[in-house]
């Protein structure tokens, strides 16, 4: 039985996911090592942890990737479309929280079609732009679970498309691929896990974002 924990701790981070499978995984990496280490010790030893797949490159998600990565060993994984982002202040918006972009070695590129292997699950790689200009998701078909980074929050949220990258056309047509998946959890980059209606909620987000953007 796969469990998912919400184990950032600090108060802007993105939410960050320990997925303890056969092969735990973290899901994104926050801003703020330190609680979210502690945090995960709660449930393994971190060096345990063989991979940390960011959604996307944006500061409030990988800040922690340095530090994290240093703690546990894993391989850092990111959209080849990011490769270039790491270390860079405006494609990381690190600029908006007046930190320097974090610095790291990202050990492989994620792209539509990939399958992360965990043992249970097998979590599949969607190239979800519009927020970012490599923004992914990542669904796993039985257990009918998506961590939906910053492309769709619960109640009809939706990303923001105003910074560097981003675009809303994209935006909107990687919401209606989302909508094509059926969702039981939903495991966002930033507000509450959500398991209510999840497709009524991402059928939501796809209307909202069709009016605004
Ligand atoms: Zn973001």
């Amino acid at each position: 039985m796969v469990e998912v924990h919400k184990v950032s701790g600090a108060t802007f981070d993105s939410n960050v996911y320990l997925v303890l499978d056969e092969h735990p995984i973290l899901v994104d990496a926050g801003m703020m090592a330190g609680p979210t280490l502690k945090n995960i010790s709660r449930y393994i030893d971190p060096k345990e942890i063989k991979i940390i797949a960011l959604t996307h490159c944006h500061h409030d998600h990988t800040g922690g990737a340095p530090e994290l990565k240093k703690a546990t060993g894993a391989k850092v994984l990111l959209s080849e479309k990011e490769g270039g982002c790491v270390g860079d202040e405006l494609t990381t918006v690190s600029y908006l929280f007046g930190m320097e972009a974090p610095e790291y070695k990202v050990d492989g590129y994620l792209k539509s079609g990939m399958i992360l292997d965990l043992g249970e699950w097998l979590l599949d790689v969607l190239e979800t732009p519009g927020h970012s200009l490599g923004s992914v998701c990542f669904y796993e078909a039985n257990a009918k679970v998506l961590f939906s980074g910053d492309t769709v929050f619960p109640d009809g949220n939706i990303g923001r498309t105003d910074m560097y990258g981003g675009n809303p056309e994209s935006l909107i047509s990687s919401i209606e691929r989302l909508t094509q998946l059926d969702v039981r959890t939903m495991y966002p980059g930033h507000m509450e896990i959500t398991s209510k209606e999840v497709n009524r909620q991402i059928q939501m987000s796809l209307r909202f974002a069709r009016s605004v953007l």
